[in-house]
């Protein structure tokens, strides 16, 4: 089964790239060439990184309110586990993957998404003894060959969530309930939740019928893609985004009107939970994600802000995947959440300031920057951040700089000030300056800074 997955990328990818893969970094001009990040793999650079913090710390926030613990799992894994989990007919296995073999020829894979690498640790370290590992969750990088637009990377971020062995239909309620309140928290408005079962494996196989008949009669209005899938995983016929296809799924059977008796109690069950909490949404029959292992359960968050990618998160129930991989046969259901999707929306709503010190030490001359190192080292450790005039210049220089920063204050030292045992501390905001003395410098500031925090935020 995996030979001819390898083999797709063996064929992508048969020419050996060693030395080749250094190119000479002098040009013949004499110019030396820059290195560049890969496509679609972006930097987060400093001012853009607080949204990152933001999302991070109220993700974990809200996941722990609900019992989820931290695992992280390698980037890295054998190319087999995301063949045999997500399924060797999707486009993430069959186009995206980054996957190349080592040095000993062994396939592996950049992880593509987390819930395998997830369900992956809880066998092998036998998690399902210890009775508080129910639930996870683990935030982190993943990667996928697509090619790259707005919202769309190489590499990008999710914030993953999944749990273990409970097939209550109040815990798939409660997964999109907490991500709607994850969302809510941080602040994001204008998002539906859409959902779908996708039945199980004694429902599923008389509706693929179904749906092979109907898209045999419509195979010549299919993309050449659909029409192999048509043969080999028809459900993905529905994830494609041709709008030839999409024209020819009008009138296509549906999931919903096929379940079986238990799958159909379930998705009621569910609905009635997420209508209990009045939490609104929609069902959309044509929603199959894309991924093999999602059965009953299928939910996405969607937005109209941001073009064609119109998912900022979604996942499913997986109750067989866990048996699939050499495990205990236990349920399990997760979501994973975009981050650079989540952070371009809410970039959208409002502005995020900055991180910037709060004091600027100006220092002037070498006896002052003894003291004034001394008097920083104090004032971090009060909790207080800190910038300094490094190497000295003239204070119009240091005061430029300090102004640049956006302080609020900035405290001057010189060799005069020295002498008198005092620091000049000059409040930007009032175009005001007074002298204290050194020795009271931390208790000073450590009453004004909060204020002038406080100030700044309004
Ligand atoms: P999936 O694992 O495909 O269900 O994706 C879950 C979420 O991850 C999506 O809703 C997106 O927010 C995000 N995502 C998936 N693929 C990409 C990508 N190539 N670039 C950026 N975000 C992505």
């Amino acid at each position: 089964m995996i030979r001819s997955t390898c083999g797709i990328f063996k064929a992508n990818d048969g020419r050996s790239t060693r030395g080749s893969a250094v190119s000479p970094a002098n040009r013949e001009d004499g110019a030396v060439e820059r290195v560049q990040a890969i496509r679609g793999m972006n930097d987060i650079l400093p001012d853009a990184v607080h949204w990152w913090q933001l999302v991070e710390k109220t993700a974990r926030e809200v996941l722990e309110l609900y019992g989820y613990r931290e695992i992280r799992t390698p980037v890295v894994e054998k190319l087999e586990l995301f063949a045999r989990s997500i399924g060797e007919s999707t486009d993430i296995v069959e186009k995206e993957m980054y996957a190349f073999p080592d040095r000993k020829g062994q396939w592996l894979a950049l992880r593509p998404e987390a819930t395998a690498s997830v369900v992956r640790a809880f066998i092998e370290h036998n998690l399902q003894a210890d009775p508080l590992a129910r639930k996870f969750y683990t935030i982190g990088p993943m990667f996928r060959h697509e090619r790259p637009q707005k919202g769309r990377y190489r590499q990008f971020h999710q914030i993953d969530a999944e749990v273990f062995g409970i097939d209550d239909p109040m815990l798939d309620a409660e997964v999109m309930v907490m991500l709607c309140h994850f969302l809510e928290r941080i602040g994001l408005e204008g998002v539906g939740l859409h959902i779908n079962s996708l039945g199980c494996p004694a429902c599923r196989p008389s509706f693929r019928e179904e749906l092979k008949k109907f898209l045999h009669d419509r195979a010549a209005h299919l993309c050449p893609d659909c029409d192999r899938r048509r043969h080999v995983n028809p459900l993905r016929v529905f994830d494609c985004k041709v709008d030839r296809c999409r024209e020819a799924l009008v009138g296509a059977p549906q999931l919903v009107d096929h379940l079986c008796g238990a799958c159909a109690r379930h998705f009621e069950k569910v609905r009635g939970y997420l209508t209990g909490l009045d939490v609104p949404f929609t069902v959309d029959p044509r929603m199959v994600r894309g991924l093999d292992y999602y059965m009953r359960t299928a939910f996405e968050v969607v937005t109209d802000r941001l073009g064609a990618q119109n998912a900022v998160g979604g996942g499913g129930r997986y109750d067989g995947l866990m048996r699939d991989l050499g495990g205990p046969d236990l349920p399990g259901i997760g979501f994973a959440i975009g981050i650079e999707r989540l952070i371009l929306l809410l970039q959208q709503g409002q502005s995020l300031a900055a991180k910037t010190p709060d004091v600027f030490l100006a220092i002037l001359g070498e006896q002052a920057a003894i003291e004034g190192f001394r008097v920083v080292q104090a004032l971090r450790r009060r909790g207080i951040a800190v910038e300094v005039g490094y190497g000295g210049g003239s204070l119009k220089s240091q005061m430029r700089r300090a102004d640049k920063l956006g302080v609020s204050h900035v405290a001057i030292l010189g060799e005069e000030e020295l002498q008198k045992g005092v620091i000049v501390l000059r409040n930007m905001a009032e175009k005001s300056q007074r002298e204290v003395p050194l020795a009271d410098m931390t208790g000073v500031l450590g009453a004004v800074i909060p204020l002038a925090r406080d100030g700044r935020r309004q």
